[in-house]
């Protein structure tokens, strides 16, 4: 794996600010903190002026900060309250200081406006460094792309363990025990296991329920390796697919793959959605997928704005995003599929590879 270009990520975050007029911004969003700094704890923040870059942590943290974070100065707290960064931005010789409308609390908020110099005004900020997140570097998809081999791995592991008399809980510890012993890897998710009527319900929590023959069951898992997600879902077929199974499967197989030929940059994130959503309308279940085609991937599974009737992106090189289409028959059967996709210079590049067709398990 290549290093992580911290540099580059300092360099686009200044630029940003730049853009908005912003001489100070605080970070607070955690995954921010992380993609930033390259701090892996769970609780710090982080203050980027044009010159200055400090991380904030209290003593819990300070040890494991100063080794990861080498080029970022580190301040210590003397408490875990958030608010208690609010003692060294007093010292920031600057006019304006943006912070993350998402991530801070309104008590917060009030501490800020309370015991910072009046001087500096508050800017709320939207979604600043999510919007840079958005475009991976190279570092990061390679990360990404071996979080993806664990879930491939796990799959051709899960499937002869997928039989009649295993229970869907069965499945999924199965499954996690899998991607847990590959790359050390983590779940970037609770996995979903959905067999028979319970495959109709898109987020389906493991249950008892035993696998029978004539069940669609459906799992969505993924797994987080050195900080990146991946995030995959198959719907296999235990015993022979009946008629309107095999339909429907071969419907959202359809929309799927059409919709990722359309991926390429400058497309809409609309209009990918649309591609897939006309698909399995014209095929008459336009009524059964209620959900968005899919997510921008990396160190959350949802880590951005994505594919859907609504998303304001438009494509750029260097996204990564889920497309998963589905068709839920309540009462019946669901299938879903889901591949994670690298957007490219020219195209689209799909880095999952477990196989996609229907699967007609022995039973
Ligand atoms: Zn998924
Ligand atoms: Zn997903």
């Amino acid at each position: 794996m290549p290093p992580e270009d911290l540099k580059g990520r300092l360099a686009r975050a200044r630029a940003a600010m730049a853009e908005r007029d912003l001489p100070a911004l605080l970070l607070t969003q955690i995954d921010n903190v992380h993609w930033i700094s390259g701090f892996t704890g769970s609780s710090a923040q982080v203050l980027l002026t044009a010159e200055a870059a400090l991380i904030a942590t209290d003593s819990r943290y300070t040890e494991q900060a100063r080794s990861e974070c080498p080029s970022l100065e580190l301040v210590s707290l003397a408490s875990s309250s958030p608010d208690a960064i609010v003692a060294v931005l007093g010292t920031l010789p600057v006019g304006r200081l943006g912070f993350e409308a998402s991530s801070v609390s309104v008590r917060m908020h009030g501490t800020l406006r309370e015991q910072i110099p009046g001087a500096i005004e508050l800017i709320a900020t939207d979604r600043l460094v999510e919007g840079l997140r958005l475009v991976k570097g190279v570092d990061e998809v390679a990360r990404i792309e071996v979080a993806c081999g664990v879930v491939d791995r796990a799959f051709e592991r899960i499937v002869p363990e997928i039989r009649p008399g295993a229970t869907e809980r069965d499945v999924m510890l199965a499954l996690e025990w899998h991607m847990r012993r590959d790359e050390s890897a983590d779940v970037s998710f609770d996995t979903i296991v959905a067999s028979g009527p319970r495959s109709a319900l898109p987020h389906g929590r493991p249950s008892e329920r035993v696998l029978a023959a004539g069940d669609m069951v459906t799992l969505d898992y993924g797994a987080r390796v050195a900080g990146y997600c991946s995030d995959i879902t198959r719907t296999v077929s235990l015993g022979r697919a009946g008629r309107e199974e095999r339909e429907v499967y071969h419907v959202v197989l359809d929309a799927m793959n059409r919709a990722i030929a359309a991926m390429r940059p400058g497309v809409s994130g609309r209009d990918v959605d649309a591609v897939a959503r006309d698909h399995i309308s014209q095929a008459g279940y336009g009524d059964f997928f209620g959900h968005g085609l899919g997510h921008s991937l990396g160190r959350a599974v949802h880590d951005g704005p994505g594919l859907a009737p609504r998303s304001g992106i438009t494509l750029a090189p260097g996204m990564v995003m889920t497309v998963e289409p589905g068709i839920y028959l309540p009462g019946r059967f669901g299938v879903r599929i889901e591949q994670d996709v690298l957007v490219t210079e020219d195209g689209a590049r799909v880095l999952t590879h477990s196989p996609s067709h229907l699967m007609e398990l022995p039973a």
